[in-house]
């Protein structure tokens, strides 16, 4: 008879239910013998990458036999440049994914605590019971995180609070001011990591009193910001990501870090993808626009929806959403149902082209009144 392996797991690991992806695109053609799917699921860039990531991926294809650099120098000393840090300040990552697993490995022991909030993206609970430590999640206000609740939870056990900016899946943020204020409720010895997997995407609009994380490293050297090129520079298929933190906790991840974690062609894309600001500038006008469109179409609707500063909306359907979910996936419309982050009469949608966030809203129109 074959053992229980999962029995045998790590005892963190027995009780860890897995990262639900967005629904590929080919899996939902597969599956329903569909032709014509689109996919507002993952949050990923629909106006692709910058048009210098091909031909920098095409340069580096003789080099496949090689292994990359493992210390990452061309693409570290360019986001060094980038943020005007010291390069020993920035380290690599398998996404920004990898980051936080090297950062909850590389600090946390079994009998420790790390503080998150309700709704926060689910990579954070998912590092930190891996290892076996304890997860302590914080209620949410307003769906966003609570920054005076979240400084309260801290004990002396507590080693890592992660928090999100704008917020996965419920696109909500905190500015500046507040922030600071949690900083300084927080003892020195507890690390800070600031996600900002969708600053880039942060409009005008919301700009005035946002956060910016890379301002603040000097001044809190337990903070750690992770940042990504999955999202706005449109390179999520390469999985390459990044934390800035002092050079003496980037030390530390680097101890733990798998010596060839990012790829050759990750590094050669994403540095090209730095360089071009001006597609990162097109990915956010091109946002804000189909923020508009989606906003304006829910409203004709008479939905609600949480207010975002990312790159998708979660919408309120006053209804079990999951339903509506599968409804869409028939019409060949892929979005995100959240029901697993609390939230089971949301769906979340990421910004598509103008013709994509149509058929979305059509559709959604047609399966809600249905
Ligand atoms: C998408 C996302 C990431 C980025 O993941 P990668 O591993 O870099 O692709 C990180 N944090 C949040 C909150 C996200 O939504």
């Amino acid at each position: 008879m074959q053992a229980d392996f999962l029995l045998r797991a790590a005892r963190g690991v027995q009780k860890l239910s897995p990262y639900v992806p967005g629904k590929p695109v080919d899996e939902l053609k597969r599956e329903l013998g569909l032709s014509d799917v689109i996919k507002l699921a993952s949050n990923e860039n629909p106006l692709g990458c910058s048009a210098l990531v091909q031909q920098t991926i095409q340069r580096e294809l003789g080099e496949i036999a090689r292994y990359p650099d493992g210390n990452g120098f061309i693409l570290r000393q360019a986001l060094a440049r980038h943020y005007d840090v010291d390069m020993r300040c920035v380290t690599l990552g398998n996404g920004s994914n990898d980051v936080l697993e090297i950062i909850a490995r590389a600090f946390l022991d079994p009998a420790d605590e790390a503080v998150y909030s309700q709704h926060a993206f689910a990579v954070y609970p998912l590092v930190v019971q891996a290892i076996g430590a304890t997860g302590i999640t914080v209620p949410a206000k307003n769906y966003g995180h609570d920054l005076p609740a979240l400084a309260a939870a801290l004990t002396e056990r507590s080693k890592i609070v992660f928090l999100a900016n704008p917020n996965n899946p419920t696109g909500t943020w905190f500015g500046r001011d507040d922030f600071e204020r949690f900083m300084q409720a927080v003892p020195a010895q507890v690390l800070v990591v600031l996600d900002e997997a969708y600053i880039e995407y942060v409009s005008d609009e919301v700009a005035e009193g946002m956060l910016d994380g890379m301002a603040l490293l000097q001044k809190y050297p337990n903070l750690i910001v992770t940042r990504t090129f999955s999202k706005a520079y449109g390179l999520a298929s390469l999985r390459v990501g990044y934390a800035v933190s002092s050079p003496l906790i980037a030390d530390v991840l680097n101890r733990v870090r798998q010596p060839f974690n990012v790829n050759s062609f990750a590094m050669a894309a994403a540095t090209a993808a730095l360089s071009d600001q001006d597609f990162v500038r097109r990915s956010r006008e091109s946002n804000a626009a189909g923020m508009q469109q989606l906003q304006q179409g829910l409203q004709a609707m008479g939905l609600g929806w949480i207010p975002s500063a990312g790159n998708f909306i979660t919408v309120f359907l006053a209804r079990e959403s999951m339903p509506v979910y599968q409804a869409l996936l028939r019409e060949g419309v892929i979005v995100r149902p959240v029901a697993n982050y609390g939230l089971p009469q949301h769906l979340r949608v990421s910004m598509g082209l103008p013709v994509e966030n149509a058929r979305f809203l059509d559709v959604l129109h047609k399966v809600m009144s249905a």
